[in-house]
């Protein structure tokens, strides 16, 4: 069983970055508003998630770290939702499978927190620990048991950056959630609740924002809002291309298609824009693709969202020319 899990492992946990997100993730369905995360040598020492959530109650800390024990689907309603989130209850299974992990957690009417650690996916007792209401996990040395994954990892460098933009498309989601992002000790993100432009300000920089027009359409049951860059916004590079369905982050060809569509259409020039944009949609009009790792969606419709995305970018940038 351990070396199934292993195994899965390698599916969920491709680098520092995906169990990074799976650890926001964890945090953001406990409710928490504030969120620290603290990596070493680019997550691959050290990912360490503390939140202020709901946290676990003692009997299910070994739950929590156990496979396809999940909390998160009570009805037959969550069932259909889960098609669309991908795997559930994987992630902190595989996580301890293939590094030493710390679970310390306290709910709110607890007195006290207790703690899990799974070493090489191995359980040890639940013992008492001290803890403010809410969950740390702290992942140290991933794939010190795998080292043939291990050798996959790529410099600490890149491995940080890959988590630095998983921390940052979780936290332009989330603008009222408190983020501390820390690496090696050092301060990168200190994000407070703030509103959306704020974020996007903090994230993208203010004169991106200061400069961006705000987008907020409906048709056809979808739902778009988030900022584009003005058509005198100079500095636009796929890094800035921030794109959302129903929450979570994507990279998507139709969507990036269209937009790029878009701007040519108005400014007859083909930069990669620059925007951060929320589309709400029907959850049965998606296919988020079944690998948890992907970050790509299928549309059943995507001549519509194509459409869709165009003229409302479209329209927005020729009321700046007109
Ligand atoms: P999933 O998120 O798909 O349910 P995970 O393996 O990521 O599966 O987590 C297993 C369970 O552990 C969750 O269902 C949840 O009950 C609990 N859990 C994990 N992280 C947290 C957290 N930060 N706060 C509260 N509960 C958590
Ligand atoms: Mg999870």
């Amino acid at each position: 069983d351990h070396l199934v899990n292993q195994i899965a492992a390698g599916e969920v946990v491709e680098r520092p970055a995906s169990a990074l997100k799976e650890m926001l993730e964890n945090s953001l369905d406990a409710g928490a508003d504030k969120i620290t995360v603290d990596l070493a040598q680019g997550g691959i020492k050290l990912i360490r998630v503390t939140d202020n959530g709901g946290g676990i109650v003692p009997d299910d800390l070994p739950l929590a770290l156990d496979r396809h024990a999940t909390s998160k689907i009570a009805s037959l309603a969550d069932l259909e939702s889960v098609a669309t989130l991908g795997f559930r209850g994987e992630g902190l299974a595989s996580i301890a499978s293939v590094s030493r992990l710390t679970l310390i957690s306290r709910p709110h009417e607890e007195a006290h927190a207790h703690q899990i650690i799974a070493i090489d996916g191995a359980l040890h007792p639940v013992e008492p620990a001290a803890h403010a209401p809410g969950t740390s996990v702290e992942v140290v040395d991933l794939y010190f048991n795998t080292p043939a994954r291990r050798k996959f990892l790529k410099s600490e460098n890149t491995e940080y950056a890959h988590c630095a933009a998983t921390f940052e498309r979780i936290a332009l989601a989330h603008p009222q959630v408190e983020f501390l992002l820390r690496h090696n000790g050092k301060v990168v993100w200190r994000l407070p609740s703030q509103s959306l432009a704020e974020r996007v300000g903090a994230l993208l920089g203010k004169d991106f924002v200061d400069s961006a027009l705000p987008l907020e359409t409906t048709a056809g049951g979808l739902q778009l809002a988030g900022f584009v860059a003005s058509p005198t916004y100079s500095k636009a590079s796929r890094d800035a291309q921030y794109f959302y369905v129903n929450g979570r982050f994507v990279r998507d060809k139709t969507a990036q298609h269209a937009l790029r569509q878009a701007y040519r259409d108005v400014l007859h020039h083909d930069r990669h824009p620059a925007y951060a944009l929320f589309l709400n949609i029907d959850p049965a009009g998606v296919d988020v693709n079944v690998h948890p790792t992907k970050i790509e969606v299928r549309f059943r419709e995507s001549q519509a969202i194509h459409q869709f995305l165009f003229h409302s970018v479209n329209k927005a940038l020729a009321a700046t020319t007109a």
